[in-house]
């Protein structure tokens, strides 16, 4: 029987006390030990951020990736072994900034794999520039006076970009973020979970007390998930009241169902001690 104690890595964060990664590291944990996952059956990817230091505080197969490639990295995990669920970390301006090519890419390619974006709409591990979430007039020290661009939508993107699952979490209810990233893991195609995620050191609007006001739940209030012109006006909800859950769930093909090299079975499987790759590396002398 798989417990939160079997996650626990060896390495002790250096996140900064109350940082909302905090929270997407226990709901991720918890939503694994509810699946019955044991830590060698699940890898996670990341890029560069804050967020992606998590392959080094969850006991997880982990793959600490560059700025901005948490995604094609995770698609090519996927692909050599479709038997493993794969989790790609970005913060937004990892996945939405420097890797905002292959967000589009991989949601339009239903790539089974399960996206959490953390998103604090800042560059905390560079010290505090604007994120590409970040609101038109956010301060920060390379905008003293307020940003002049207006933010990315993760959710109206992943949308519009052929996602097959896409949801929020707020990691101040840590019961629905682990029920959203359970969902996430379990959807068979693309699926971004826009978490919301409070930096305590750079981000001094967007706090826990800010989301706790605002934020309400989707399934409240009777919204149908199959819908996606009722998800995209869902997606366009923001200051006042903020939705949480499913924005949109439907079943479409996967990337690998059309990879007619992927049909004898995972590419880790295959038996290659009959392959003579000496005319291939020859290239290289
Ligand atoms: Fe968290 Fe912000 Fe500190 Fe990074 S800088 S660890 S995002 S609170």
């Amino acid at each position: 029987m798989v417990g939160p104690a079997d996650f626990k890595a060896r390495e002790r964060s250096d996140w900064c006390p109350g940082c909302g990664n905090f929270g997407i590291l226990n709901a991720l944990r918890a939503a694994l030990v509810e699946m019955g996952l044991a830590p060698s059956d699940v890898v996670v990817v990341s890029g560069i951020g804050c967020s992606a230091k998590m392959p080094h505080f969850i006991r997880l197969g982990g793959f600490h990736t560059i700025h901005g490639r948490a995604l094609p990295v995770a698609t090519g995990i996927r692909l050599a072994n479709p038997e493993l669920p794969v989790i790609a970390i970005t913060g937004d301006g990892d996945g939405l900034g420097i890797g905002g090519a292959h967000f589009i890419h991989t949601a339009r390619r239903n790539v089974d794999v399960a996206h959490i974006l953390h998103n604090n709409a800042v560059y905390g591990l560079t010290t505090g520039q604007i994120g590409p979430t970040a609101a038109r007039g956010f301060k920060t020290k390379t905008t003293p006076r307020g940003s002049v661009e207006d933010p990315v939508n993760p959710v109206a993107l992943a949308l519009v970009s052929g996602a097959t699952f896409v949801a929020r979490a707020y990691v101040g209810d840590m019961a629905h973020t682990k029920e959203m990233f359970r969902r996430a893991i379990e959807h068979r195609g693309y699926a971004l979970v826009d978490t919301l995620q409070p930096c305590v050191t750079f981000n001094k609007v967007n706090t826990y007390e800010w989301y706790q006001k605002r934020a309400y739940k989707l399934e409240d209030e009777g919204h149908d998930s199959t819908d996606l012109m009722a998800a995209l006006a869902r997606a366009q909800e923001w200051g006042d009241r903020i939705p949480l859950g499913v924005f949109y769930s439907v079943d479409r093909p996967i990337l690998e169902d059309g990879m007619v090299g992927l049909k004898g079975g995972a590419l880790v499987k295959r038996d290659i001690t009959d392959v003579d790759i000496t005319a291939a590396l020859g290239e290289f002398d």
